[in-house]
């Protein structure tokens, strides 16, 4: 019979550095995942340096897949342009397809069982069961423990009746060659962007050695303003049009639902753990594998350890006043979309503090003291 400890199912950055944290301690896991690897994910491709230093703590070889080191930004508010140097390293620039296979490499390398290019037919939850399809044939696992790490697949999260989402960023990605206008400023820079008439909704471009990537973000539920600041956008950078940027949901948690029950848990997207108002994700996805892993030992170690309710507790406790505070910090975006950018990019003092927080030297119930004293301090002069 096939029986593991722990089955994950998608191997995002959630799941395969849950399935690789297991591994470690030599925990039996199968990571079974939907699409072929390696695999085109739609995604900006930036991790922060706290996310970056969490791999790197394991794996020094991230380096290697690691396509820029950016400290530089420019952003462009209303076509004013500013041009920062934060001095040292922002944001690390991969690919994700590359970062998704170099953990799943990690993962197997500990002894994790991974299927890729699978169906999952049926999740039997009294049987603590998953049959699933490979190349024709179907299988049959057992597993003590669940994990959904499908990222917004809202279909399994009803399957498992864990639905602990309020509401859903949205963001694209174009991936292509930069044209003169965004060369002129050097390849080594961010773009962050907003236009007059669409507030609440940021542009970026994230540049990689050869190539760039480019969309949009917002939380907002506006598919149609999105369309048309993406237009304006790409005239601004005179982007090829040809290339059609591809749309992704970001769910975004309500923390009073839960995200486990009885022997399932949720990490990543699956429990809505992005920011809703940077749409980073990749930290949260790491970070609550971390957790899970913690506390998935715990309870392998002992069974009367209470798995939902520790795991729903720490991640609560670590998230839930984060989320608060980036769920207002995107409220103030949207009604003061001007006022908030100028403070973090053309407001010395402002744009210091939102790299300081981009890397994770500040967090966000800190920055909004150092915002106040900050603009009491620029008043005051
Ligand atoms: C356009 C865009 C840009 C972004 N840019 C950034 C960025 O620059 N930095 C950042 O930190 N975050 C970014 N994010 C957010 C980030 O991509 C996600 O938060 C992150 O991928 C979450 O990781 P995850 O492992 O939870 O889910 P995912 O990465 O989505 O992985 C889920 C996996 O589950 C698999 N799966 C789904 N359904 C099934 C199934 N039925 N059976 C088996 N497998 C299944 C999927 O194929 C996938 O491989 C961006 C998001 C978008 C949409």
């Amino acid at each position: 019979m096939d029986k593991y400890n722990v089955a994950i199912i998608g191997a995002g950055p959630a799941g395969s550095f849950l399935a690789y944290k297991l591994g470690c301690e030599g925990i039996s896991v199968i990571l079974l995942e939907k699409q072929k690897f390696p695999r085109y994910k739609i995604c900006a491709g930036g991790l922060a340096k706290k996310s970056y230093d969490i791999i790197f703590s394991e794996n020094k070889e991230i380096e290697n897949i690691t396509q820029k080191k950016v400290s530089k930004a420019i952003y462009v508010r209303n076509k004013k342009i500013t041009i920062t140097d934060a001095k040292k390293n922002l944001i690390y620039m991969i690919y994700r397809s590359d970062l998704d296979n170099f953990l799943i490499k990690m993962a197997v390398d500990k002894n994790v069982e991974f299927k890729d290019n699978i169906i999952i037919k049926n999740i039997n939850q009294k049987e603590n069961s998953i049959i699933y399809k490979d190349k024709n044939l179907e299988k049959k696992i057992y597993y003590d423990i669940l994990v959904g790490a499908w990222g917004c697949n809202k279909k399994l999260n009803r399957l498992v009746n864990i639905i602990p989402f309020e509401s859903y960023a949205i963001s694209s990605s174009w991936e292509g060659r930069a044209g003169p206008i965004y060369s002129k400023y050097s390849n080594e820079n961010i773009i962050c962007q907003i236009f007059k008439g669409y507030p609440g909704i940021v542009g970026y471009i994230f540049p990689k050695k050869d190539k760039i990537t480019a969309g949009i973000f917002t939380s907002l539920n506006s598919t149609d303003k999105l369309k048309k600041m993406w237009k304006e956008f790409i005239d601004f950078w005179d982007l090829d049009k040809n290339i059609k940027p591809r749309y992704a949901l970001i769910p975004i948690r309500d923390f009073n639902k839960p995200i486990a029950r009885e022997n399932i848990l949720l990490v990543g997207d699956a429990a809505g753990l992005a920011d809703p108002f940077t749409g980073e994700g990749i930290y949260y996805a790491l970070k609550s594998s971390i957790f899970a892993s913690k506390n998935i030992q715990n309870y392998l170690k002992n069974k009367n350890y209470d798995l939902t309710y520790e795991y729903n507790k720490e991640i609560n406790t670590s998230f839930s006043n984060i989320q608060t505070w980036a769920k207002f910090y995107e409220f103030l975006f949207q009604r003061f979309p001007n006022i908030s950018f100028w403070f973090g990019s053309e407001c010395f003092i402002g744009n210091e503090i939102l790299n300081s927080f981009i890397i994770g030297e500040i967090k966000y119930n800190e920055l909004s003291k150092i915002i106040k004293y900050s603009l009491k301090r620029i008043f005051k002069n």
